[in-house]
Parts: structure tokens; sequence; C-alpha cells
């Protein structure tokens, strides 16, 4: 039985690194949706100021976004909950709080905020926005800027869990480092200096963009394996042109019906991305059962 238990509330999940260009947007929306195909209601929050999700899902962040349709009025304390900015989209089974360029306004809001009221936690705003609204979803993916922002703290402090899309090329393995050591100063400094503890249920690094051309990504994926063990989920995204061609039309390869390239990389792409979404529900339902 895949359904929710009952009194049991939405998993959050952040798609999450600092480094752009690794593949954060495309997992958090084909990840959406292979959890709708599971059975799931998923509500998808964009964080990145960029709106790159937002536009996958067909919205244009600067024409056809409102701050209203964003987490702003959230940030800036205007709202104590989430609920005014989701929006349905094409998808079946996916709502959407979009984001938008004013969305950069959350790095002044914040350190504002904090040092006008010093109760304050900027880091838990998100995390109390979504608690209203936990009911009624399965799932809660949040998209994340290419950076360390405040924006970004907040979507993962508001996460149980958290999945790191990761191409096994060496610069971005080195920034993968930085990651993980930004991460536990934020758990181990920041929050048990002020008495408070954050525990995340699970952390996924999923190989994604993987070139099967290249020939340094062999080693560098050993590198991965040792550095991150059991935190390398069993499956790799494939560089593929359908994967880019899917974004390119305003979707992922959920969306693709009919594909005019090469069905046998087309079948590899979508089984990844299959087996990479069984993996996390598998997670939820752990944390589900706990
Ligand atoms: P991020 O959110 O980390 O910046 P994106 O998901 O926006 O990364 O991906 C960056 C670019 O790479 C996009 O143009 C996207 O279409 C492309 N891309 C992502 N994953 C793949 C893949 N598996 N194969 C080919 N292109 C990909
Ligand atoms: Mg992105």
């Amino acid at each position: 039985d895949r359904l929710r238990p009952a009194g049991a509330e939405a998993i959050t999940i952040s798609v999450g690194n600092f480094k752009g260009g690794v593949g954060k947007t495309t997992t958090a929306m084909t990840l959406a949706q292979g959890l709708t195909l599971l059975g799931h209601k998923v509500l998808v929050i964009d964080t990145d100021p960029q709106g790159s999700l937002t536009t996958l899902f067909g919205k244009l962040p600067d024409a056809e976004v409102t701050e209203q349709d964003t987490i702003l009025p959230l940030i800036l304390g205007n709202e104590d909950s989430i609920r005014y900015a989701i929006r349905p989209t094409y998808w079946d089974g996916i709502d959407l709080v979009a984001a938008a360029p004013a969305l950069f306004g959350a790095e002044f809001a914040l350190p504002s905020r904090q040092t006008q009221e010093p109760e304050f936690e900027f880091w838990n705003v998100l995390h109390y926005g979504v608690d209203d609204v936990r009911p009624d979803y399965d799932v809660i993916v949040i998209d994340t800027p290419p950076s360390l922002s405040y924006t970004t703290i907040n979507a993962f402090m508001a996460s149980n869990g958290i999945v790191m899309p990761l191409p096994p090329n060496a610069l971005d393995f080195a920034s993968a480092a930085q990651f993980w050591s930004i991460f536990s100063d934020l758990t181990d400094e920041l929050l048990t200096r002020r008495g408070l503890d954050k525990e995340f249920d699970f952390l996924h690094i999923l190989l994604s963009r993987v070139d099967s051309s290249d020939v340094t990504a062999n080693i560098v994926r050993q590198w991965i394996q040792t550095t991150y063990a059991e935190k390398v989920l069993p499956v790799e995204i494939p560089k593929t042109a359908v994967t880019a061609t899917a974004s390119a039309e305003f979707g992922t390869v959920y969306d693709v019906e009919r594909y005019d390239g090469n069905a046998k990389t087309f079948k590899r792409a979508r089984d990844a991305y299959d087996l990479f979404v069984s993996y996390v529900e598998t997670s939820i339902q752990s944390v589900w059962r706990k």
C-alpha cells in the first residue's frame, strides 16, 4: 500500500547543490511527476529567483508571475502560510508555488528582519509556512537556487530529506565537498548554538547528466562512491538529447509522448528517472512508517 498512512503529513524534499547546471530543476520536476505516477499528490515550490522550474511548468517568471504567486509575501512576514501562493498546473496531481526575479528581495528581507527581531528565526520561515498545507499533500518538492542563500537555507530547514544531483566530473565533485561541509556547519553551529536540532531523514546523491563518452567520468564516479558511500543512489541519469530537448519544450521526459530521436536512449532516460523516483519513494514510505 503506497498511500499515505492516516495522520501522516507531506514529506518535504529539497533538491539542492550550490552549483548551477547540475540538473537540480530537471530532477525536481521529474521527481514530482514520477511521484504523481505512483499515486501521490505533490506540491512543488520554486525558490530560485531565476524561476527555471516555473518556466518548465509553462509560466514565464517575468511576465506571468506576480509576487503573490511566490514565497515572497511569506518571507516578508505578510503571510503566515504558503497557501495564498498555491496554483494548479497542467500536470494532474501537481500544484505549484512559482518563483520570479522579485524573490531576490528575500536575501535582504531575511537578515533585516533578524536584526529587528532577535527572536525571529530567519532559517525557519518556509518550514513554518508549509505547516498549514502538509496535511493536503503527500510530498512537497522544493527546487533551490545554485547558491548558499537565505532562501536555500530555508528550503533545507523545511525539508525531511535532500536530493543532490551531482554530475561525475571533477569540478562538480569538488563543490559537492563544500556543499556537505556547509551543511554540517549549519546544523552543528547555527542550530546547536541556539539549542535547536535538525536531522535529515535522508540525504541522497543522484549521479546526473552522466556522459558515457567522458573517460574521466569513471574515475570521478569512483571518488564519489568512495567519499559518499551509501548516500549515492544506485542509479545514474544519463546525459541524453531527449532530456535537453524536453526542457527546451518546457517539460521533461515524462512529457514526451513521441520522440523522433534515438528510441533506445529515450527508454534509457525514462527508465533511469523511474528508478530514481522509486528509490526516493521508498525513503518517503520509510519516513511515514517510522
Ligand atoms: P540546475 O537547476 O542545476 O541549474 P537544470 O536542471 O536547469 O540544472 O539543467 C541544466 C541544463 O542541463 C538544462 O538545459 C537541462 O535541459 C540540461 N540537462 C539536465 N539534465 C540533463 C540530462 N540528463 N541530459 C541532458 N541534458 C540535461
Ligand atoms: Mg535550477
